[in-house]
């Protein structure tokens, strides 16, 4: 029972990322005791992802943060372990130990399947990036490797860590006196184009600036190691490493309607799921073209929102309206943008040297961000 003495809305989260603990951060907030919240989670961590980028470089290391403290602070039940199957008829999700979890809304929140698309490329694993990246710096710091490609698949995971890496590397090497060339092959119209032309200009004005070759609009595919053919014109790379960011796929969540045949959610403006009674899902999980951390934290607030009205709070649920916001590491100063989307264009552009948003987080979230700054606040 709620304090206004209604029984509460038993909302089931699947997934502990960045689109999981936004919408619980959320449907506290909007929603306070109206909600019962369960969080299932295979892992026991929360791990800040877009700094995995720097380890290879030892200038900082990823922010772990314990789920069971985070689950004491905002009331919810953790339960450890994995989505097995939904069955919406009986709003029941079963685990993948056979556990059955009853909700009355369930947010679908389970992230993204990385999978290697390139047979003769290093597939970058973010939970082992230092491990992965970590000899190849020292080669590139020795002189051992002087030609080097960084490749993404054609349909684009994540956005930024490929030119980070490539930026980061291209300093390192410069730091060294170590000669390199470095390319990167995109099949974006421009490097960062998602974030917009005047953005992509810029992103572009300082890859050049650190020697960052740029090959966009491309399809490539390695037939042998050290080649990258490039499509459209069928061009050959010859590189000493090719290191590939792996292709993303759907979470295959039986009992959930597929987008395509990638696996991805589909969700509507407010990100219900079609033909699902209470079901909503957010983040890399879904259909939408971009994975990125902002726009999985806007999916949750909409998400949220619609929760906490069928929960009786007065709350008016808003549609998601994608606004992508990034931090590019690897220059001397961080580039900071900003673009409103309509799936993966961009309707406007803004870039700068400082950040326009706060608190500055790599992953702008209306609750999760602040809410980790005031946790490394009181460490
Ligand atoms: C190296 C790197 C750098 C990045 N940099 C940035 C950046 O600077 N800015 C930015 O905004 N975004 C960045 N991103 C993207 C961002 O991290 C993702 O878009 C974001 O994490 C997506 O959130 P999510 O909640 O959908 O998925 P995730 O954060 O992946 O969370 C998915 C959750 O579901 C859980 N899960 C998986 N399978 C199951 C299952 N079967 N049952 C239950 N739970 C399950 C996982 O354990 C995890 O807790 C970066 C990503 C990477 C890899």
């Amino acid at each position: 029972m709620s304090a206004t003495g209604q029984s509460r809305l038993r909302v089931l989260i699947a997934g502990g990322g960045v689109a999981g603990l936004e919408a619980a951060l959320a449907l506290r907030d909007l929603a306070a005791d109206r909600v019962e919240i369960t969080m299932l989670a295979p892992e026991p961590e929360f791990v800040y992802r877009p700094l995995r980028v720097t380890e290879p470089f030892a200038s900082s290391r990823a922010r772990h943060y314990a789920l069971d403290e985070i689950a004491r602070e905002l009331e919810l039940e953790l339960v450890r372990g994995s989505f097995g199957s939904l069955d919406a008829a009986r709003r029941t999700v079963r685990t993948e130990a056979g556990a059955q979890l009853h909700y009355d809304a369930l947010l679908l929140a389970l992230g993204a399947r990385p999978q290697r698309r390139f047979a003769h490329a290093l597939t970058l694993d973010e939970r082992q990036l230092d491990e992965q990246l970590h000899g190849l710096v020292q080669d590139v710091e020795a002189g051992y490797v002087r030609k080097l490609a960084f490749i993404e698949p054609a349909q684009m995971p994540w956005p930024l860590p490929i030119y980070e890496l490539a930026l980061m590397t291209a300093r390192r090497a410069w730091e060294m006196s170590a000669e390199v060339s470095i390319t990167v092959v995109t099949p974006e119209e421009g490097p960062l184009a998602v974030f917009g032309a005047t953005a992509s200009e810029a992103v572009q004005g300082l890859l050049e600036e650190h020697g960052v070759l740029v090959i966009s609009s491309a399809h490539c595919e390695t037939p042998a190691p050290g080649q990258v053919a490039l499509g459209p014109g069928g061009r050959v790379l010859h590189v000493e490493r090719v290191v590939a960011l792996p292709e993303l796929a759907g979470p295959a969540t039986p009992g959930v309607p597929k987008h395509d045949l990638h696996g991805f959610i589909p969700i509507d403006d407010h990100c219900r799921v079609p033909g699902l009674e209470h079901v909503y899902a957010a983040g890399d999980a879904t259909e939408f073209p971009v994975k990125h951390g902002a726009l999985a934290a806007q999916q949750a607030d909409a998400a949220a929102a619609s929760i906490a009205a069928l929960a009786g709070a007065p709350v008016t649920p808003t549609p998601f309206e994608p606004v992508i916001y990034g931090t590019l590491l690897g220059g001397d100063r961080p580039l900071y943008m900003r673009a409103r989307l309509a799936g993966d264009r961009a309707l406007s552009s803004e870039v700068g040297d400082e950040p326009t948003w706060s608190p500055q987080a790599k992953i702008v979230a209306r609750y999760l961000a602040p809410y980790l700054e005031a946790r490394a606040a009181s460490r």
